[in-house]
């Protein structure tokens, strides 16, 4: 655990009055990077920790004003399902499926990539507002990761209250309610309205977890997680004590570890450098398997992948 500054001591006394201070939980800061001009928080992957279950990929958007320089422009995905969950502002997903759909807050797009598909997710224009939002990547398992793609959107998701938070389940079962998006593997996502003061949330023993702090610090079973990052915690537990001094939203994900070795690169989740090589190939020679998007953006390239550089040149796209 790297040390904690005075003023995270003074933030976790703050929102800590009648809790111990003295649980460690794993935490993970993530690093800032851009998607396009739309500045984000990427707290997994990182060097120790690739996937949380069999999520493999959280991206914190925002908040920032959104615009034209927000919008991310037709790029492929294989083997994974995106999770897009908006807190402020809209978007305007559009894929190969054929699918248009403006997501707000409070909904849910999720999109299965399978063997292949592409998507571009465009600032809908209008009145400027922010863009405040996550964007998750769920791998799939063997027995969808070679599938069709598909896109479902969720206008409602199931509320549940729970001790000191309204719980809204994105996907999974959680405190006895079951989105009904579609799930290939044994996982969960949550989206908690943390109210001031302690809250006690039933965990699944057999998952292990990942509580994103999405506006503000919270308190984890007695340790400060700052805004945007993670806390990870190990399969085993049955309860997760929080704690916050204002009202406070989260992102609880978690899962059955997964069993398979990912490998990820660019927007492609694989088992293995070839696979990967083959997505960039195809993707490079606009092929059957990426089919056009209806969107007035040019298409995303990029060289590559760095281990095929001496069988294809730096930048080389189509043959
Ligand atoms: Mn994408």
């Amino acid at each position: 655990m790297p040390e904690r500054t005075s003023a995270d001591r003074a933030a976790t006394h703050r929102a800590t009055t009648d809790q111990a201070t003295t649980a460690t939980v794993e935490v993970i800061e993530g690093r800032t990077a851009r998607v396009g001009g739309l500045p984000v928080r990427r707290v997994l992957p990182t060097r120790g920790r690739r996937t949380i279950g069999a999520w493999c990929f959280v991206d914190h958007m925002g908040p920032t004003p959104a615009g034209p320089d927000t919008s991310v422009a037709p790029h492929p995905h294989i083997g994974l399902q995106t999770v897009t969950w908006l807190f402020e502002g809209a978007v305007l997903h559009r894929d190969s499926l054929g699918s248009e759909q403006l997501i707000r807050p409070g909904q849910l797009n999720l999109m299965t990539a399978g063997h292949g598909v592409v998507h571009a997710e465009e600032d809908p224009g209008g009145p400027s507002t922010e863009l405040h939002g996550l964007q998750l990547w769920v791998a799939q398992p063997a027995a969808t990761r070679d599938g069709d793609a598909a896109f479902e959107h969720h206008a409602e998701l199931p509320r549940v209250d729970v001790d000191g938070a309204t719980a809204t389940v994105l996907v999974g079962c959680f405190a006895d309610a079951s989105s009904p998006a579609r799930r290939d593997t044994d996982h969960v996502g949550v989206e908690l309205a943390l109210r001031p003061g302690t809250s006690s949330l039933p965990l699944d023993p057999a998952y292990e977890y990942g509580l994103v702090a999405v506006d503000g610090p919270v308190v984890v079973d007695g340790s400060l997680l700052p805004t945007g990052a993670v806390a990870y915690l190990p399969v085993g537990a049955d309860e997760l004590g929080l704690a916050v001094d204002r009202p406070t939203r989260a992102l609880l994900i978690g899962g059955v570890p997964f069993a398979e070795e990912v490998r990820m690169w660019w927007n492609f989740v694989a088992r293995s450098h070839e696979e990967l090589t083959a997505a960039w190939r195809d993707w490079s020679a606009a092929a059957d398997r990426f089919p056009p998007v209806a969107s007035g953006l040019p298409r995303i390239e990029v060289g590559a992948p760095p281990w095929s550089r001496d069988a294809d040149a730096p930048g080389r796209t189509t043959p």
